[in-house]
């Protein structure tokens, strides 16, 4: 049985959220995606909120269980028995800051590893910093987020969902 961690701010979960985490359940037993209580970001969304977020998101995802977790990954990951921590990569970018990542996890916790999974082509621009700039200024943000995260976007700025 091999379980794994996804873990992140999602603030809020988009669908390349949603692929990663749905790609990993294909290959692992278990994926536990845990949402970040204190990330260094300014957050739309509470704790409560982003974990109600995810939990609608992934409700059909039978082996992916949602929680809520502080302090450093690599000791989560040992607590709930993860192997792997699982993260995605868009660009360069990422690639870099999850490299610097992983050899400092390495260094703390020399059993857990870390897999990335390239996005997927369509999913390539979302981002949950972004769409959140998007929808404040009333852009059309439906594709890149599933329709209970669209409501709860847009009704944080006091606007109506788009239709389309
Ligand atoms: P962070 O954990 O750095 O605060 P996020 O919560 O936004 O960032 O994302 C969690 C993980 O999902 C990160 O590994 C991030 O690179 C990845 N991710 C975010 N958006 C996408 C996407 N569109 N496609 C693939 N992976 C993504």
């Amino acid at each position: 049985m091999v379980t794994a961690l996804y873990p992140g701010s999602f603030d809020p979960v988009t669908v390349g959220h949603v692929d990663i985490a749905t790609r990993a359940a294909r290959l692992f037993d278990k994926v536990v995606v845990a949402i970040y209580e204190t990330p260094s970001k300014n957050l739309l969304f509470n704790t409560d909120e982003r974990e109600r977020l995810m939990k609608e998101s992934c409700s059909h995802l039978p082996n992916v269980e949602v929680v809520r977790f502080s302090g450093l990954v690599v000791r989560f990951a040992k607590d709930i028995g993860a192997e792997a921590i699982v993260r995605g990569l868009r660009s360069g970018s990422d690639f870099e800051y999850e490299f610097d990542m992983a050899f400092m996890n390495r260094r703390l916790e020399p059993d857990v590893d870390l897999v990335c999974f390239m996005t997927s082509q369509d999913y390539m621009f979302v981002s949950a910093s972004l769409l959140k700039e998007v929808a404040k200024l009333g852009g059309n943000i439906n594709e890149m987020v599933p329709p209970n995260v669209a409501k709860a976007v847009y009704s944080k700025f006091g606007l109506p969902v788009l239709e389309g």
